[in-house]
């Protein structure tokens, strides 16, 4: 694992997760993500709800093309036809952890990719980091992807977009915590007290305070620390199968959904709609088409490409069943061009396949 170096691609939730895991590597055994690359991320859905949801509207898995959220509808792109759902009739296979979630453009990400904010066919790119700047810097000045003016309509319209759901959730926030369903992630606690209260805990606490509190994004990094692989995670959510080890937390610490520091995850975020940044661009390949501007694709055989990673954590799509997002550690370019769009459910992403490198 020490010598590797690895992208990820992932929901802000992922981000956070994988930001964990690295922060607290004392306590989980750290990984070897070097990079991340974060989405924007209004909601993501269980495959089996969605599956049923298309299922009522005689609509089969196999013949869509592509999904797409926009102007507050749900569009599913067949082959010769859009069909178009208002978003509120999502609402039954949302996953309820993404009301209580209050970062829009992945923040804790190097690069943030989204499309609201850009014209149709390019992606909105937050650079956050140095590193992450380095390699736009790169891809503009060798032309491998083409530059739009932000315009200021579309740049208020994120900023919009993202205040909404931050404010919607902080609300939802509230109703939780008034009616005792803790959301501790959102918990001001400092750092002595994070370490008391999470040395204490091992997978039940977990259990309660994340898991039974429909808290969990079910991204696997719990899954992912456990040194002695007790825990498991089928479709909907982690277990654990044998006793802990005396002494281990690390599946407390790894998770996105308690405690965090400040140093991570700062506390004023919430006021800033797009996160700490340094730069912001509207891009596109010039190459690939993706679901946006291919831009993730595009960084991703970058990457590769000039040797800066080993491998890419992505997720592309189960073989057997259509839209089904599967997670894959790779270094084969064919498998990042396979895994370009958007797939809108719920995977734990693949953390568990670094535990062979
Ligand atoms: C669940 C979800 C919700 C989103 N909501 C919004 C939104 O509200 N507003 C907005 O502007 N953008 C949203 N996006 C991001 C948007 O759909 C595009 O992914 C983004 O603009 C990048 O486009 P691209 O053409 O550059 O990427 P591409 O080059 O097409 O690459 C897409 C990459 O996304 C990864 N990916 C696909 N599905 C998933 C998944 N389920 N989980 C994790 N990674 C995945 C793949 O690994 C692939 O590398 C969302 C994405 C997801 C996964
Ligand atoms: S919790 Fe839901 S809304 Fe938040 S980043 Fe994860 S998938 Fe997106
Ligand atoms: S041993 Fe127990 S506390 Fe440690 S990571 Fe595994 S489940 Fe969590
Ligand atoms: S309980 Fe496990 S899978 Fe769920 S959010 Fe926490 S770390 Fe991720």
């Amino acid at each position: 694992m020490v010598n590797e170096k690895i992208a990820m691609v992932g929901t802000p939730c992922q981000i956070i997760a994988a930001s964990k895991i690295n922060y607290y590597g004392e306590k989980t055994g750290g990984s070897s993500i070097d990079l991340k690359i974060g989405l924007f991320c209004m909601e993501n859905f269980s495959y089996t709800y969605l599956k049923m949801f298309l299922k009522e509207k005689n609509i089969d898995l196999n013949d869509v093309k592509e999904f797409r959220i926009e102007n507050n509808k749900f569009k599913v792109f067949l082959d010769d036809e859009v069909q178009e759902f208002p978003i509120s009739q999502t609402h039954s296979f949302k996953r309820k952890n993404c009301d209580i979630c209050t970062d829009y453009t992945s923040n804790l990400a190097d690069i943030s990719v989204g499309s609201v904010g850009s014209p149709k066919g390019y992606s909105t790119v937050i650079v956050r980091t140095e590193k992450g700047s380095n390699i736009i810097q790169d891809l503009i000045s060798n032309d491998l992807v083409l530059e739009e003016p932000m315009e200021e309509k579309l740049l208020n319209l994120l900023k919009r977009v993202s205040n909404k759901k931050i404010n919607t959730n902080l609300e939802n926030i509230k109703i939780r915590e008034n009616n005792s369903h803790p959301v501790i992630y959102k918990r001001m606690v400092n750092d002595d007290e994070i370490t008391q209260l999470s040395d204490e805990c091992q997978f039940d606490c977990l259990n309660s305070d994340v898991i039974k509190e429909g808290a969990c994004v079910l991204c696997g990094s719990c899954e992912f620390v456990c040194p002695i692989d007790i825990i498991h995670i089928n479709e909907r959510k982690p277990f654990k199968k044998g006793k802990c080890r005396e002494g281990c937390h690390a599946c407390y610490y790894a998770c996105p959904r308690t405690f965090s520091s400040d140093k991570i995850i700062s506390k004023d975020l919430d006021s800033k709609p797009l996160g700490e940044y340094l730069e912001i661009y509207s891009l596109k390949s010039d190459m690939n088409t993706g679901q946006d501007g291919g831009i993730v694709s595009e960084i991703l055989l970058y990457l590769l490409d000039k040797n800066l990673v080993d491998s890419v954590l992505i997720v592309g799509e189960d073989e057997n069943n259509p839209w089904k997002p599967i997670p894959k550690l790779t270094s084969s370019k064919d498998e990042v061009l396979k895994a370009k769009g958007t797939k809108y459910s719920t995977v734990p992403i693949g953390f568990k396949a670094l535990k062979s490198k």
